[in-house]
């Protein structure tokens, strides 16, 4: 091995130069995180829609010994408990050995993805087929949602009240649906339209059937027996999709991407690609120092609105209840508390480098993203983290052996994006955002490191434990 030169030295003392995350583990910790996404490609097929994440996390939980939160009850360190929000939101928290006047240590992610949502009226048919009605869900390019196969995942309630669970097209021999695209020989307009108004949103049909009831000829008989199917099947008449929630998601399941297996293709890694880690790391914490309180949220790709959303009062209120146990005031809680805002950002794509600063983007395996700020325009509608919270994660991570880099979302005039960050932020709570780093964000298949998603977890592990 040949010396070092003075410059090579000084160098390495002085830049900052974020290494591939291979370098950072051996192989011990390479076999590790390969394992971790064994799990973690499990609970991406089976949890492809807010509910069903929520309620595979719950259910993992009640195993772990989480019982439901109490606002009467008092807790010892290490007690675990949740508090469900509507089926589409869950919060996880352990108690701590500190009284929460000391606060507590949020990581707050989302379990909602770019879909295609059944509108409340779905069920046509246009020239002897049987359609379905979307409207799209979240930042989707809505070129990518044509041709693919489809899933449907939700729930109907019948006009009794009684509900009944819909997930078709998921399980070997399911039927699965699609949307249709124009063929490239007849295409000519289309293609000369931009990407943007190629497929017009009200164009995102499904195709969900194609033959009629019986022998009785007649109008909508392509229709009448996909309803027909539905009431064998599902006991459900038309005018219960009023009281549904059906939405459709790519029938992808999960797969490992590359000759070395180093990635992982899924639908959804936006944003489970957090939650299923701080879910892993929040089970391991026994009896932290600090209070843990680790939330999957709902609503966060339509702008966090809504009750299942982080832009409403329900984690103030739990603090608050928490905090009631103790007898304290929950803003006193909050005032105190700090949060990793625990969200993807976008991993640069050789392909299009031009959209990336390449001194401020991040990379896949290189490590958990620490996003300092999000928004567009100039920093607009952002937490911008402060540079004393900045240090004190970097100083976490760095003791922690948590591979990590720093990232913005894409150059400044390119366009942007926000998180759940600024509504935690406006409860008082220390924020920043930190996540797993994706290529393809909110396409029907996404891909991530799976060394980054071990960092995740790893990282999440450290803030939730620290001293
Ligand atoms: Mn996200
Ligand atoms: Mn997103």
């Amino acid at each position: 091995m040949s010396e070092k030169t003075q410059a090579e030295i000084l160098k390495e003392e002085l830049f900052y130069t974020p290494d591939h995350t291979s370098y950072f583990c051996d192989d011990e910790e390479i076999a590790k995180a390969d394992n971790f996404c064994e799990g973690y490609k499990k609970f991406l097929d089976l949890s492809k829609t807010e509910r069903e994440a929520a309620a595979y996390v719950l259910d993992l939980a009640k195993k772990e010994g989480y019982t439901e939160f109490n606002s009467d009850a008092t807790y010892k360190a290490g007690d675990k408990v949740y508090y469900l929000n509507r089926s589409k939101a869950l919060i996880l928290c352990t108690f701590g050995t500190e009284s929460l006047a000391k606060g507590a240590k949020i990581v707050a992610s989302h379990i909602d993805s770019p879909r295609l949502d059944l509108k409340p009226n779905p069920l046509y048919e246009d020239s002897e087929l049987a359609l379905f009605k979307t409207h799209y869900y979240g930042g989707i390019k809505k070129y990518q949602w044509t041709a693919i196969p489809l899933s449907l995942h939700g729930v109907i309630y019948r006009k009794d009240g009684s509900c009944v669970t819909v997930r078709l097209g998921e399980d070997e021999g399911d039927p699965q649906f699609v949307v249709t695209d124009l063929l490239p020989h007849l295409d000519k307009k289309q293609a000369g339209r931009t990407l943007d108004e190629a497929i017009a949103g009200e164009n995102l049909n499904i195709l969900v059937g194609s033959r009629p009831f019986g022998k009785d000829k007649g109008s909508e008989m392509v229709k009448l027996n996909v309803m027909k199917f539905l009431n064998d099947k599902y006991g459900i008449v038309e005018a219960d999709f009023l009281s549904a929630e059906l939405e459709m998601v790519p029938a992808f399941k999960a797969a490992d991407i590359g000759f070395d297996r180093s990635m992982i293709g899924s639908y959804g890694h936006d944003d489970r690609v957090c939650a299923y880690p701080s879910v892993m790391a929040e089970f391991e914490v026994k009896t932290p120092k600090y209070t843990s309180v680790t939330v999957i949220t709902d609503k966060e790709e339509t702008g966090s609105d809504g009750n299942t959303g982080l832009n409403s009062a329900y984690l103030k209120h739990f603090i608050a209840d928490i905090a009631k146990t103790q007898g304290l005031c929950g803003r006193d809680v909050l005032r105190a508390s700090e949060c990793l805002s625990a969200d993807v950002n976008a991993g640069l794509d050789p392909t299009y480098p031009s959209v990336h600063d390449k001194l401020n983007a991040a990379f896949i395996n290189k490590g958990i993203v620490v996003t300092k700020y999000t928004g567009s325009r100039g920093k607009s509608s952002t937490n911008d983290a402060h540079a004393e919270f900045m240090s004190k994660i970097r100083t976490l991570f760095d003791n922690g052996k948590v591979a990590w880099q720093t990232g913005e979302l894409g150059k400044v005039d390119e366009g942007g994006g926000g998180t759940v960050a600024k509504y935690v932020a406006n409860l008082g709570v220390e924020v920043v955002d930190v996540g797993v780093p994706v290529l393809s964000m909110h396409a029907p298949f996404e891909v991530v490191s799976k060394l980054d998603v071990y960092m995740a977890y790893k990282g999440f592990k450290a803030f939730l434990e620290q001293n």
